[in-house]
């Protein structure tokens, strides 16, 4: 199989690669300007299709409760994925346009071979577990908690990290016995159609198991959250669509997990190496042009140094130049579409609006006329309530903000709808307790990384409801079931 040559890809439903009802559209590579080719524009007949054979392949197979079966069309797909890495890094820098060092990490790499934490997790769970015997009610009772798939997924995913996220939905929900229906973001449509082919191709997993269904049209995926035959939504992407697919589910009383946006701080303590931490928010900010849910875009630093802090901050990001992300040395390459370069460069006008100012960048590159680029930018002079602090801007921006010691700093970075992730840099111990204050999912210490397979996932207040990865990402995939045995 060639995953690059001539590229036309399909929907993948009832095990069978097809066409749209929809006709086609067009993906565009963000790096060039290019159409690189056409996705398979599903309408909502495909998208019953799909939802219909996922709901017959839970409810007539026994998908479900074959553990063995799911365990190896899991590692299958990791091996056929594998085999097929380097096309797969050519794509993903088209299509994407991610950075080709962030391809051996989060952006394929990684999720690849996270697949075997989701086979593994299955193989070794414990589905059944004695909860021993009792007298409810005066009644002798023998009591079986177990764990059961959910039944039909639907998930719903962005195009910023778009093999982490779909494969992190893919791999704990079918290896907790679900079926599933992918529906990707309008952008990277190939990043999942891609999945699809490579199903049909190299593994067993069985009809109607996992369907694909792209399509430029928002709606067709909002059907996975009304129809009455899924049972429960996973989606990432940003809040306010989080908000309508939680609302739209409602009527059904779903199942609802949601990864949602996030506006996070880093907070240097008075007694951090100040160049140092700065210097690693500014990095952080310009890595895949700053289109990460998790990125720490409030720098949050103690006000007697304030100065120096943008001054650091400014020195690393002014120094990084959006680039082809072809290159091995870019480390920001494009946002994924003009819609996006426009919205962040409205972020940008706000911040001068309010009396902000830039350190450094604060618009598109002259010198590049093509690409949907955007330079590092460091804005200064603005306090947390500037819509810059408050909104998330997902582009390469970073707002420095000043605090009045450590109960600000917590103050500050709490005071936001948001609660996805944080980081603190000082003293251990100092840095230990503002971090356990923090209203996040995830906090970095002194330079530690969550990411990882077998760590949870997920956000606080508005960035989300339910955990991604680890074991507690495998369980939300799973119902409970308790069974109350009359004791003989
Ligand atoms: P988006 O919310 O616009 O779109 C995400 C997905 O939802 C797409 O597939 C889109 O087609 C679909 N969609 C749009 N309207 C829908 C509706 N009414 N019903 C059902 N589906 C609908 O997000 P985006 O612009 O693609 O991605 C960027 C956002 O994703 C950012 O806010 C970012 O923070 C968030 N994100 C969050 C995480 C996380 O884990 N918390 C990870 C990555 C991205």
């Amino acid at each position: 199989m060639s995953i690059l040559a001539d590229r036309e890809s399909r929907l993948f439903i009832d095990g069978k690669l097809v066409a749209g009802s929809g006709g086609t559209f067009e993906t565009v590579n963000p790096a060039t300007e290019e159409v690189l080719g056409v996705a398979a524009n599903a309408d909502e007949a495909d998208m019953s299709e799909a939802i219909g054979a996922a709901r017959t392949a839970f409810d007539d197979t026994d998908w479900s409760t074959n553990t063995e079966l799911r365990v190896r069309c899991l590692r299958q797909l990791r091996e056929a994925m594998q085999a097929n890495l380097e096309d797969l890094r050519e794509l993903t820098i088209n299509e994407v346009g991610a950075p080709r060092m962030l391809t051996s990490g989060a952006q394929l790499e990684g999720p690849i071979d996270d697949l075997a934490f989701s086979a593994d997790t299955a193989e070794n769970y414990a589905w059944r577990s004695d909860l021993g015997y009792a007298t409810p009610q005066g009644i002798p009772t023998n009591r079986v908690v177990a764990r059961e798939a959910v039944g039909v997924v639907g998930a719903i995913t962005p195009w910023n990290f778009p093999h982490q996220i779909n494969l992190a939905k893919v791999g704990p929900a079918l290896a907790a016995g679900n079926t599933l229906i992918l529906k990707p973001a309008p952008d990277t449509p190939w990043m999942a159609a891609v999945l699809g082919e490579i199903i049909a191709e190299h593994t067993d997993f069985p009809a109607g198991v996992i369907n694909i269904v792209t399509s430029d049209d928002h709606g067709v995926g909002a059907l996975l959250s009304k129809d009455p035959r899924v049972d429960m939504v996973s989606f990432t992407g940003s809040t306010n669509t989080g908000r309508a697919v939680m609302t739209d589910s409602a009527v059904t009383i779903k199942k609802v997990f949601l990864e949602l946006g996030g506006k996070s701080a880093f907070i240097v303590l008075d007694d951090a190496d100040l160049g140092g931490a700065c210097a690693m928010a500014a990095f952080t900010v310009a890595m895949h042009a700053g289109q990460g849910c998790a990125i720490t875009t409030r720098l949050v630093v103690p006000r007697a140094k304030y100065d120096e802090a943008v001054e650091a901050a400014a020195a690393t990001l002014g120094g990084i130049k959006p680039g082809d992300p072809n290159s091995k040395r870019t480390v920001c390459g494009p946002v994924i579409s003009a819609r996006q370069r426009d919205r962040i460069q409205g972020y940008l006008d706000s911040a001068i609006a309010e009396g902000g100012r830039f350190a450094c960048g604060g618009g598109r590159p002259d010198d590049m006329e093509t690409g949907f680029f955007i330079e590092p930018t460091v804005i200064a002079g603005l306090d947390n309530s500037a819509k810059v602090s408050r909104e998330e801007i997902f582009g390469p921006v970073l707002t420095v903000i000043a605090h009045d010691g450590d109960d600000d700093a917590v103050r500050i970075a709490n005071d936001s709808p948001y609660g996805l992730s944080g980081t603190v840099f000082g003293d251990d111990d100092r840095a230990q307790a503002v971090a356990s204050r923090l209203r996040v999912g995830t906090v970095n210490v002194n330079g530690g990384v969550w990411y990882s397979a077998d760590a949870p996932f997920g956000g606080y207040k508005q960035s989300g409801v339910g955990r991604e990865m680890g074991v507690a990402g495998f369980e939300e995939y799973l119902e409970t079931k308790l069974i109350a045995t009359i004791a003989t």
